[in-house]
């Protein structure tokens, strides 16, 4: 790539699963935090009608007048969508309710499944775009719709929360028959970055074996951090800040913490190896 040495490129990353309430959300805002804490520069796009990310830091609906639908209609640009938040280093691509009618208002668009890829890298042929972050985290919708798709085709990698319950492993084949199906017509190089097991409950014997199964299924590219479910981790939300701000100390957070550790050196592997 045309990038000059010492220029640290931007690594991608969709935060998906098709089933709702597993820690996707909770995920994109604390390892986004995490990362941010530790001096890294860091973009998250809420992908999601809901806006849970976008509540989760504080980002009232006054503060969303340009938002990641207009980005993905092509009516606003990336660095025109991006709002400050309360955590220096992190901006928000904030979303609105409109985004759930983006799906159908794309049907007929021109490269509707690369919107997102389009808005952030660069249409092909045009000059690659240079985002002024270290890492964009994506935090996608429960389900395998357009939007994920396009976060999927503007990712270099999935990061995959995983609920500890008995269903864990049920619909994750879903999810990794849609990864292959998008390696294979829209995005080539998408790999998957890595599975972190969400709420684990220490005092619950099958969370153990849920996470036993998991890692002998999917081997290293389970995290070694597991994230244990955590009073402080649901209630920040409804203040308006990220776990690792309303409790720096909980456990929670300290999980946060490892895992974004856990995902410095993986992406730095990775980007050594690209
Ligand atoms: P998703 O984005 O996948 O739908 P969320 O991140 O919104 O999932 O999490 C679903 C609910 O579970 C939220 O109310 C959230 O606060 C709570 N939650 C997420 N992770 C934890 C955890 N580790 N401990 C306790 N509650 C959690
Ligand atoms: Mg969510």
């Amino acid at each position: 790539l045309s990038e000059s040495a010492g220029t640290r490129r931007c690594r991608i990353i969709a935060v998906a699963n098709q089933k709702g309430g597993v820690g996707k959300t909770t995920t994109a805002i604390n390892l986004g935090t995490a990362l941010a804490a530790v001096g890294e520069r860091v973009l998250i796009v809420d992908l999601d009608p809901q806006g849970n990310a976008s509540t989760g830091l504080g980002v009232e609906r006054h503060g969303r007048a340009i938002s990641s639908y207009h980005v993905l209609l092509g009516e606003a640009g990336v660095s025109e969508a991006v709002v400050g938040t309360i955590i220096p280093n992190l901006g928000l691509i904030p979303s609105t309710q409109d985004l759930s009618g983006a799906e159908i208002e794309l049907i007929e668009a021109e490269r509707r499944a690369f919107r997102l890829r389009d808005a952030l890298r660069g249409r092909p042929g045009g000059p690659r775009k240079r985002l002024d972050y270290d890492h964009v985290l994506i935090d996608c919708p429960p389900s395998l719709n357009l939007l994920t798709i396009n976060a999927m085709t503007a990712a270099d990698a999935v990061l995959v929360p995983l609920q500890c319950e008995f269903f864990a492993l049920e619909g994750l084949s879903q999810l990794l028959a849609t990864v292959r199906k998008v390696r294979a017509n829209l995005n080539p190089s998408l790999d998957i970055q890595g599975v972190v097991l969400t709420m684990f409950d220490q005092r619950n014997n099958l969370s153990g074996q849920v996470a036993a199964d998991v890692k002998s299924f999917l081997g290293d590219k389970v995290y070694e951090t597991i994230i244990p479910r955590n009073v402080r981790i649901s209630e920040a939300p409804s203040h308006g800040k990220p776990a690792l701000i309303y409790d720096h100390r909980c456990v929670g957070s300290r999980a946060y913490m490892s895992l974004a550790s856990e995902v410095i050196r993986r992406e730095r592997a990775a980007l050594a190896a690209a």
